[in-house]
């Protein structure tokens, strides 16, 4: 049995990942704002730390794999604080835990929105770990309603690009420990359950993220693909996004690889 650690594990995506990983004998610390092992705020910097720090602890000093699910789809800044600095720098501060495993493991979830539209100042900003400017792009974002979802998409490519760029890099493969992340499409959850409840919601979404195979898809169809990027088995796959989206990758994107 492996000792995971997994944000957002109270609801959606986290909560099916955790519960898989009860259900075949390993053990789980969630983290999320209530209702887990570890109630925290991925929203800051001492919240983050803070999280990191009760997780190891309560694992023993030395974690198998961190799976980081915790995320917003609101168009505000909290959604780039949490998108982005609440999944690299939780990862970061998980680190040492890792590093202490046999096989340890890091995945985290970006989303097929890292190919839509975005705010470059924003993805730039990110990147650059500056959080403070970071935040100050997002609240400019946020005051109209055409450029506030940009701070989902701008997220969620920062997130994928972060994975590429560190992935390879002496804190994650040179310290065999594979990061990787997994681009979901339309994910039934909590997280999209009021856009879905009317065709007009469900035909807006549908209209920017085509799924051609099987339509929109249940939280279990990413919960197995976390389960193996974490697993032993994956020995050699490191700074994916992998896309598991029904085909949207592929039709927006085209042959273009
Ligand atoms: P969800 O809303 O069901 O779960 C998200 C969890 O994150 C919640 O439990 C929430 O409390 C937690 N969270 C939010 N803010 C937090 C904070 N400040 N500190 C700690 N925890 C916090 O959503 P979901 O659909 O399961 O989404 C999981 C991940 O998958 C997110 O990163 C989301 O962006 C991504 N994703 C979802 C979809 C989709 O269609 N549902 C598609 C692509 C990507």
């Amino acid at each position: 049995a492996r000792t995971f650690v997994v944000t957002g594990a109270a609801s959606g995506i986290g909560r099916l990942t955790a519960q898989k990983l009860r259900d075949r004998g390993d053990t789980v610390i969630g983290v999320d704002l209530r209702d887990v092992e570890v109630a925290g705020d991925l929203s800051n910097r001492a919240g983050r730390l803070a999280a990191a720090e009760e997780a190891t602890r309560l694992a023993g000093g030395t974690v198998d794999a961190v799976i980081a699910c915790a995320g917003l789809a609101i168009p505000k800044v909290v959604t780039a604080a949490v998108n982005y600095f609440g999944m690299t720098e939780f990862l970061e501060a998980m680190q040492p835990a890792l590093i202490r495993a046999a096989a340890p493991r890091a995945a985290l979830i970006s989303s097929m929105a890292s190919l839509q539209p975005v705010a470059p100042p924003l993805v730039e900003a990110l990147l650059s770990d500056d959080e403070a400017s970071a935040l100050a792009i997002a609240a400019q974002l946020e005051q109209d309603p055409e450029t506030g979802t940009l701070i989902y998409s701008s997220s969620k490519q920062a997130i994928s690009r972060w994975v590429r760029r560190e992935a390879p890099g002496a804190r994650w493969a040179g310290s065999g420990i594979p990061l990787n992340a997994v681009g979901p499409g339309t994910v039934v959850t909590p997280m999209t359950a009021e856009l879905l409840s009317t065709p007009e919601g469900s035909a807006l979404v549908d209209a920017v993220v085509p799924m051609p195979l099987h339509g929109h898809q249940g939280p279990e169809s990413i919960a197995d693909l976390l389960l193996w990027l974490t697993s032993v088995e994956n020995t050699h796959c490191c700074g994916q996004t992998i896309y598991c989206d029904g085909g949207a990758d592929a039709v927006l994107r085209g042959d273009d690889v």
